[in-house]
């Protein structure tokens, strides 16, 4: 067993609006250090650090849009979201919830920040990350798997200094709620200042850690501020996360998909042929409607 060094500390870049209601920084891709398929099958991670948002009458957000060809992970830490998507599907992801919505042959949704909250605004935390489909599974129908924070799988510390939220794939045995097509594993550790916890995952799983709240050292070397993210090379197996404050760390790690990557916009597809397939079926209608 080797030790997984880190590869790159990534800070976070100038964010930029999606819609009016997510400020956030691009982690995956990361300019020319990083293209779409470094982290394969994480496609794209946009990160939207603290922020406070005032209060607003009228919902933030993003209005109609479509998605093909993958997955939207969206994983909130601070505010509410609400999300509509045009099989009917729908709901609120609050403090500790993941939405996972694969979008597959295609779905049309919104994502606004929730009525009641923001009317009173406040801090806004989220992730909302991109798992990329094999070929076969991007022609399945549209899902959604609504995963709430009291439903989340948790693997505990026996000194009660931590504890590891599987969202997806296992952690010592703990298995996590939500179903992927091809393996991967997320979690959130939540680490008491001064705690550690080792990981373990094949050398040619795609890994980075996402400080989301406090500071981590990884491997008693490379510190890793907040809001900045580790990618971790493909050398070894094993790592070790010291939290030097009270921490949160988001961890993915997947075994790459290695198919061809075409992506446009909200599309992503394995050849230029499908992409332009995906536009003139969304220009149809093929998509469904979903109302403004
Ligand atoms: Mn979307």
């Amino acid at each position: 067993m080797n030790i997984k060094n880190v590869e790159l500390v990534a800070s976070p870049r100038e964010p930029h609006f999606v819609g009016d209601g997510f400020r956030v920084h691009n982690f995956i891709p990361y300019g020319y250090r990083m293209d779409m398929s470094r982290m394969d099958p994480f496609i794209m991670l946009d990160y939207n650090s603290k922020f406070h948002f005032s209060p607003s009458e009228q919902p933030r957000g993003v209005g109609v849009h479509p998605h093909k060809g993958f997955e939207t992970v969206t994983i909130a830490y601070k505010g509410k979201v609400e999300h509509h998507d045009s099989s009917g599907a729908g709901g609120v992801i609050g403090e500790g919830d993941v939405q996972w919505m694969t979008a597959a042959n295609g779905v049309l949704h919104k994502e606004f920040h929730e009525k009641e909250w923001s009317k009173k605004g406040g801090d806004f935390q989220m992730v909302q990350l991109w798992v990329n489909l094999p070929a076969k599974d991007k022609k399945s129908n549209p899902k959604y798997q609504s995963i709430q924070s009291a439903s989340i799988s948790r693997y505990m510390f026996e000194d009660l200094k931590g504890t590891i939220e599987v969202i997806a794939g296992d952690y010592k045995g703990v298995k996590g709620s939500a179903s992927t097509f091809t393996p991967i594993h997320l979690f959130n550790g939540k680490l008491n200042k001064g705690s550690k916890a080792q990981f373990e995952f094949p050398a040619h799983y795609n890994t980075a850690l996402l400080v989301i709240e406090g500071s981590i050292n990884v491997n008693e070397k490379e510190e890793v501020p907040l809001d900045h993210m580790a990618l971790m090379a493909n050398d070894g197996e094993v790592f070790e996360i010291h939290a030097n404050e009270d921490a949160v760390v988001l961890i993915l790690s997947g075994a790459p998909i290695n198919e061809p990557i075409a992506a446009h916009g909200p599309f992503v597809m394995n050849t230029k042929e499908e992409l332009v397939e995906a536009f003139n079926d969304y220009n149809k209608g093929k998509f469904g409607y979903l109302e403004d």
